[in-house]
């Protein structure tokens, strides 16, 4: 069985658009890739589609997580599989607290009749508000309900580091953040860095990318993945901007 995430020539439509041209992507379990690009070369669209959002259409090709194809999975089924998806546009769920949501959330990836001993959920939820330097009164309110941008954010990455996912899309998780929520959503997703876990990150800047270090920078162009490249392509890209990679293709 392979540990990686892997997408194989991997193509996708939204009201009969084509958007995915063949993407070809793999982050093995224990790095965290960038994958960065132009906006509206398809980057959102990529993480849905590896999430199960049933509002793209696949036409070809594969997502591969430890070697099983999830692409016949609905959402939820992906997520018990270990996938994670931290939006760029976090929604809120108005009347279920944060606590509630996660407990909730944990228990749907156990059995039935196994669900988590409460003491556990509760050492696991506060040391993830710890590393998120959060107040723990947190996790009483309701899910993103009157959060700012920057505290939807942070509650991804608390909902990261309790769920513990195999692989996680962060999506533009650094924007509207100012320096200090940055520093602290970067803790918490490197707090989630390890052996079992694998990230991929989807930035525009690469301010990001100064406090999460990538093992690997992947550049995203009309729908395809036309350069990959160590941190230091993050970098380039940033003076030279995107018309070096527009010119190159
Ligand atoms: P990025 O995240 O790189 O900025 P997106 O994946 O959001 O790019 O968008 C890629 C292209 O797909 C854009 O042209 C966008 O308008 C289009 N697109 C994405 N989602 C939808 C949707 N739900 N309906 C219509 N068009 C969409
Ligand atoms: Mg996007």
């Amino acid at each position: 069985m392979s540990n990686q995430l892997e997408i194989k020539n991997l193509h996708a439509n939204v009201e009969g658009q084509e958007i995915l041209k063949g993407v070809n992507l793999v982050v093995p379990k224990g790095e965290v890739h960038a994958l960065m690009g132009p906006n509206g070369s398809g980057k959102s669209t990529l993480s849905k589609v590896i999430a199960g959002d049933p509002a793209y259409e696949v036409t070809q090709g594969e997502v591969l997580v430890d070697g099983e194809n999830v692409l016949d999975m609905e959402a939820d089924e992906r997520a018990r599989e270990g996938l994670y998806l931290a939006f760029q546009y976090p929604v809120e769920v108005p009347g279920v607290s944060i606590a509630n949501f996660l407990r909730l959330a944990i228990n749907a990836r156990r059995d039935e009749d196994d669900e988590i001993p409460v003491m556990d959920f509760y050492n696991k939820i506060m040391s993830a508000v710890n590393t998120l330097n959060w107040d723990e009164s947190i996790i009483e309110r309701h899910l993103h309900e009157g959060f700012s941008g920057g505290e939807k954010k942070r509650s991804e990455i608390l909902q990261l580091l309790v769920l513990e996912p195999k692989y996680a899309m962060l999506d533009e998780t650094d924007s509207g953040l100012d320096v200090d929520a940055l520093k602290v959503v970067s803790q918490g997703v490197n707090a989630a860095r390890g052996p079992e876990f694998g990230a991929l990150v989807i930035t525009h800047y690469q301010r990001l990318l100064n406090y999460i270090v990538p093992d690997k920078v992947h550049v995203m162009f009309e729908g395809r993945i036309v350069q990959s490249g160590p941190k230091e392509l993050a970098m380039e890209l940033d003076q030279k901007g995107y018309d070096f990679i527009k010119e190159a293709v």
